[in-house]
């Protein structure tokens, strides 16, 4: 373990935004974790944990140290004939274990797949996509207490998984690091192929749907056709997340908007934040270094030399410009640093 001094984070986040740690260091193991928390600069300064930075915008440099997360490994801790328990370490690539998964076809997280990032931060944001979320699966949370040291499992009732929201974005925001989950996957065909989209596209391409693996790579594959990769332009998936709304907000708005797309689930009304946004005129905008993604206008772009400050300057204009003409707030959903 070596903390490095005034460190570079541009290529550690997929925004490709420019900022300098204090300090920096890389954690391979629990030990090295163990023995970082009692080195004197991580006591003495501001912490930040990094796993792949798909989720997050540096506005700044920062003051402190960043560890970055690559404790790695996948085992299996229990099965029987119906279920499997997966640990994974936080530091592996989510989408790895996604494929470690389908491989052994074992059902619950394919459509999950190429979900950037890693494994130690889903839990943060209860990552999801295509009608999946990881509280699907989830059994328990290992993580290291910052103040004491002392490990800690949560269960996942604990982590008080929502939409893209857990105990670790609000009480607990930045007291834990956490370095292993559990997941409860089955080895019964169990899919999950009620996304519209999703059931299209494995209609189209009469594609054979008794194996996870089948899903997992039409998943890969309509999530490549609509998202940019950030290896080629800089970004960090959906910046805001959907909108919540009541009965009352709904018919005022469909009596305005007949069109307006909505889902409703558990008596929860929910309206698609790119919808808003793209009916505000900002789908394919640029503005100078920044601009909205010509194919999902949740996604914004660095096009090479933004700063963290411009992308919040766009993002507090297209915020602005929604509370307008619908009167709704939506909420950013990449962390801001
Ligand atoms: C192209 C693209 C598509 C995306 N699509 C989706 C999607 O479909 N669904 C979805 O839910 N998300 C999506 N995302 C967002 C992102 O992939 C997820 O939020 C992912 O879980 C972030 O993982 P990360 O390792 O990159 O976290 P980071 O960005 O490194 O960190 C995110 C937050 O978690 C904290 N954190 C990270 N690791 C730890 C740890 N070990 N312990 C404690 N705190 C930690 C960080 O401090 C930070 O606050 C997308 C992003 C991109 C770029």
């Amino acid at each position: 373990m070596q903390i490095e001094s005034n460190f570079n984070l541009s290529k550690l986040n997929t925004f490709g935004i420019t900022a300098k740690a204090k300090f920096f260091v890389e954690v391979n193991s629990e030990e090295e974790l163990r023995e970082l928390f009692a080195d004197p600069i991580f006591v003495k300064n501001k912490k930040f944990f990094l796993g792949g930075g798909s989720n997050i915008l540096f506005t700044k440099d920062f003051d402190g140290i960043v560890v970055l997360n690559k404790l790695k490994g996948i085992e299996i801790k229990e099965e029987d004939s119906e279920i499997v328990m997966v640990r994974a370490l936080g530091g592996e690539i989510w989408h790895d274990l996604v494929i470690f998964a389908v491989n052994h076809r074992y059902w619950g997280i394919e459509n999950l797949s190429l979900i950037p990032g890693t494994v130690g931060a889903a839990p943060i944001q209860n990552i999801g996509a295509y009608g999946a979320e990881l509280k699907d699966t989830l059994y328990n949370v290992e993580a290291f207490e910052i103040e004491t040291g002392l490990k800690r499992v949560f269960s996942q009732e604990e982590c008080r998984l929502g939409y893209r929201d857990s105990v670790f974005k609000n009480e607990l925001k930045n007291k834990y690091f956490i370095s292993a989950t559990t997941l409860k996957l089955s080895k019964k065909e169990k899919k999950n192929i009620s996304y519209k989209i999703l059931k299209e596209y494995l209609e189209t391409n009469a594609i054979e749907i008794h194996n996870p693996k089948n899903i997992s790579d039409a998943v890969a594959s309509i999530r490549r056709s609509k998202l940019p990769d950030p290896k080629v332009i800089g970004n960090a998936g959906s910046f805001f997340k959907n909108v919540f709304i009541n009965r009352d907000q709904l018919e005022k708005l469909q009596g305005i908007y007949k069109e307006m797309p909505f889902f409703e689930e558990d008596e929860v009304i929910k309206i698609p934040a790119g919808w808003l946004i793209e009916q505000c005129g900002w789908k394919g905008k640029r503005l100078g270094n920044v601009g909205v993604h010509e194919k999902q206008a949740l996604v914004l772009v660095n096009y090479g030399e933004a700063t963290g400050s411009e992308i919040i300057e766009l993002a507090s204009k297209i915020i602005e410009s929604v509370k307008e003409k619908f009167d709704l707030t939506i909420m950013p959903e990449v962390n801001i640093v």
